[in-house]
């Protein structure tokens, strides 16, 4: 088993002496042989603006954690009812700073256009992308996106009981894996361009640790 620690930006500390606690604790635990990966850490934007700065300091202390055996999972979203685009490319210009550009990313749950996957995919060659059950509700933009991902790019996350697997897996929801969320993109999104080869896919949690 391996392990992924983050700072999510949803939790929010109580004052600055919170924040430096779960800044140290994240530093002892990345250095433990078993965590191979760092995150989720990123930008929340359906959250409250004023909690938009926090948000920031917290991914950039968080980034400067990451070194090379790591792969780093990036959580992004953007404004309820909006793209994301804005989000996906502040967040960007963030982890490039801090971040050299052979690290493996992972950018989970994606629900970024074309014009984001572009931007993403040349600043990090080692770039990866997860997608949920949220594809049944992709935009145009999206799916055009989700068409554009190559397919040794792209994980297929279970992370239930938020995004369970297909209506068409004859297991109950807690029992899906990879396989079974082949079926799910496919037909939500309309992407019949996507071949799917068979144990390419991978749950999220291993993808996180070695999407190779
Ligand atoms: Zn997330």
């Amino acid at each position: 088993m391996v392990v992924a620690v983050g700072l999510h930006p949803k939790h929010h500390p109580r004052d600055q002496r919170e924040e430096d606690e779960w800044v140290r604790a994240l530093k002892e635990l990345s250095w433990l042989a078993r965590v191979k990966a760092l995150g989720e850490v990123g930008l929340d934007h359906s959250e409250p603006r004023g909690r938009w700065p926090g948000q920031m300091d917290r991914l950039e202390r968080g980034l400067r954690l990451v070194r090379k055996r790591h792969a780093l999972v990036l959580h992004c979203r953007g404004m309820s009812g909006d793209s994301g685009t804005d989000a996906y490319m502040l967040l960007l210009h963030i982890v490039r700073n801090e971040v050299s550009a052979d690290q493996r990313v992972y950018l989970h749950c994606f629900s970024g256009d074309e014009y984001v996957l572009s931007q993403w995919s040349a600043a990090f060659p080692n770039f990866y992308l997860g997608f949920t059950r949220m594809v049944r509700s992709c935009t145009g933009a999206q799916t055009r996106a989700l068409k554009a991902v190559e397919d040794d790019r792209i994980v297929l996350e279970t992370d239930t009981p938020y995004f369970e697997g297909s209506e068409d897996s004859p297991l109950p929801h807690r029992h899906y894996n990879g396989a079974h969320l082949q079926i799910t993109p496919k037909k939500a999104s309309g992407a019949d361009s996507i071949s799917y080869r068979g144990n390419q896919f991978v749950t999220g949690s291993r993808a996180k640790s070695d999407p190779n």
